[in-house]
């Protein structure tokens, strides 16, 4: 189907696109327009007028700063996916991104948006979650922060008001030695998880020191699995400990039926993704 009819508007600063915002009411912000443009020729969205951030130069690139990495919310997945400060500092964000989509989508498809669109079934929810990420958003008021596990409220709802633009992710550099996974199940290449765990494993002595764990796909938001991260707690990863945190990490999910499956099989996916992505975890931390 064709979109209804809107304005195009494509400001060259974040304090322009912040402007237009406040100013046009049914106005939409623009990125990769992969998730968008797809539910405006649905007319899921019929929005009077797009603001596209495409031309904001200073909403794209990835530095280090304050022992964080910084990620403009405009930079596309593929730049993640070729940035040596991602590859060397986020392995876990690197191992997500490379599982998105295809290349086509990478090329246009933007971290920013890809959270912004509060879809449980994309990848980077789960994956600011377990890397405890935190959001810039700017609006009229100026720039808030805030956490990732407080930013998701419900299917394609979140934090982030409507007159601000997520404009930075801000990701804490993981420990040294740090094992990582991001396992996720999808029918075919390039499509959209069944469900996914993202993985960040510390190991001090042979037992676990801190774990964190989030899980895709498998409620109206990401599923932080706290009872499986707690139970993992001082424990060697062993077959009754992965039995035992896949076993709560099932108990965390609300799964709905969706194309992928039926809630009871994504609730057991996401067991199974999040035995693979400990085991796969625990061999990439250093003990
Ligand atoms: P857009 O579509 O332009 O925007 C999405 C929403 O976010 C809109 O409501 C927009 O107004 C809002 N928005 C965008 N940027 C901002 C901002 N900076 N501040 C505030 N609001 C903003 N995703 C996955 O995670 N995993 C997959 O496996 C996957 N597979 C896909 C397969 C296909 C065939 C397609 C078409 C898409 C797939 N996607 C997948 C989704 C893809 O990653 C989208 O690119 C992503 O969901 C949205 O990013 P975008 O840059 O295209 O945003």
């Amino acid at each position: 189907m064709i979109p209804a009819g809107f304005d195009y508007h494509a400001p060259r600063s974040v304090a322009d696109a912040v402007k237009l915002l406040g100013s046009l009411p049914d106005a939409k912000l623009l990125a990769g327009g992969h998730s968008l443009l797809p539910m405006m020729k649905l007319r899921f969205a019929t929005p009077g007028a797009l603001i596209d951030l495409g031309k904001i130069t200073t909403l794209r690139g990835v530095s280090e700063a304050g022992g964080e990495i910084r990620i403009g919310a405009m930079t596309t997945e593929h730049e993640l996916l070729h940035s040596k400060l991602v590859a060397e500092k986020l392995p876990l964000l690197a191992e997500g991104v490379a599982q998105i989509a295809d290349p086509q989508v990478r090329y246009r498809g933007t971290i920013g948006g890809d959270i912004c669109h509060g879809d449980p079934a994309n990848d980077h929810p789960s994956l600011m979650l377990a890397l405890d990420a935190s959001f810039v958003l700017t609006g009229p008021k100026g720039e808030r922060v805030v956490k990732a596990e407080s930013y998701f409220v419900g299917v394609y709802t979140t934090q982030a008001a409507a007159d601000e633009i997520l404009t930075q992710i801000r990701i804490p550099v993981p420990a040294a030695g740090c094992g990582w996974s991001y396992s996720k199940f999808k029918r075919k290449t390039g499509d959209f998880a069944t469900a996914a765990a993202a993985v960040l494993l510390q190991m001090k002595g042979g037992t676990v020191a801190k774990v964190s764990i989030a899980l895709t796909n498998v409620g109206a938001t990401p599923i932080k699995a706290r009872q499986a991260e707690q139970a993992l707690l001082g424990k060697a990863i062993d077959d009754a400990t992965l039995n035992e945190a896949a076993r709560l990490a099932m108990g965390s999910c609300s799964a709905t039926a969706c194309p992928r499956g039926t809630p009871d099989y994504k609730t057991a996916m996401a067991g199974e993704m999040t035995r693979r992505a400990l085991l796969a975890a625990q061999a990439r931390a250093k003990p």
